[in-house]
């Protein structure tokens, strides 16, 4: 079967990342949005907003891919499995998933202030004031989607998906930020299993046809999955 599994920031919180909407958030709490993740801001401050990432660097590389992560990956030993994620951590990577699509960036790699070469960072640190791009050589930049900036598109992988994908998993996500939130409130709603995963779910998911399983990712991705496998046994 061809699977997507499309995640948001709850996929990674019990390995411990903080969501944005946190209110115990210590990684955003001495920063301004607008300041640290804004084309405007990186203009204004660039050593502010490396100073941000690579706060957010160190917290993801500490971290370890959580039961989630693995029952995802684990699903590659009888299915197709493409993950489009929101996450900016290698988190579903570490686990072992091969076909990760980050819409949102990554944040272990980087692309450059001008020109938007991208390339896989090569050495295991942050980026820092004076790396230059190795293509242009012009300033890098953490590899991650800013606010008011466009999303990494893929349009044909994408209708291809659509067309072929047998289930669709969401997981951890508030589905209130768009694009992003297309994923799941339009692109995949006719495909034929559709399952949700999320403590706080968004109540238009039941009247959409998902079935809910209301809980941490952790324990509830195992279910979800032990459901799936029902179905089509
Ligand atoms: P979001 O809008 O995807 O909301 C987080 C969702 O996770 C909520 O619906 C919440 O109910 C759910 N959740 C909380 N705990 C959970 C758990 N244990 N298991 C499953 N679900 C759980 O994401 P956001 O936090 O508002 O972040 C917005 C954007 O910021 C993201 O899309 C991403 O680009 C970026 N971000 C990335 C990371 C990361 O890379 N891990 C972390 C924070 C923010």
């Amino acid at each position: 079967m061809k699977i997507v599994v499309f995640s948001g920031a709850g996929l990674s919180k019990e390995s411990g990342i903080p969501t944005f909407r946190d209110s115990t958030n210590g990684l955003w709490e001495n920063f301004r949005v607008e300041e640290v993740a804004t084309p405007e801001g990186w203009w204004a401050n660039k050593n502010k907003v490396l100073k941000f990432y690579e706060a957010r660097w160190h917290n993801i590389k500490a971290c370890e891919p959580n039961a989630a992560h693995l029952a995802i990956a684990k699903l590659q030993e009888k299915h197709e499995v493409h993950n489009i994620t929101q996450n900016i951590d290698d988190l579903l990577e570490r686990a072992g998933c091969t076909k990760v699509w980050h819409i949102h960036g990554s944040i272990t790699r980087r692309k450059c202030e001008d020109f938007r070469c991208i390339y896989e960072a090569d050495h295991d640190k942050p980026v820092e004031h004076g790396d230059l791009c190795p293509i242009c050589k012009s300033q890098c930049r953490p590899d991650v989607v800013w606010f008011g900036e466009i999303v990494n598109d893929n349009p044909q992988y994408l209708s291809e998906l659509i067309k072929t994908a047998d289930v669709f998993i969401g997981v951890g996500s508030s589905i209130q930020v768009y694009p992003a939130a297309s994923f799941a409130l339009q692109y995949f709603i006719k495909t034929k299993h559709k399952f949700f995963v999320d403590p706080d779910p968004n109540p238009r998911l039941v009247r959409l046809g998902y079935e809910v399983f209301e809980g941490k990712a952790v324990e509830m991705i195992p279910k979800a999955i032990s459901k799936l496998e029902e179905y089509v046994a």
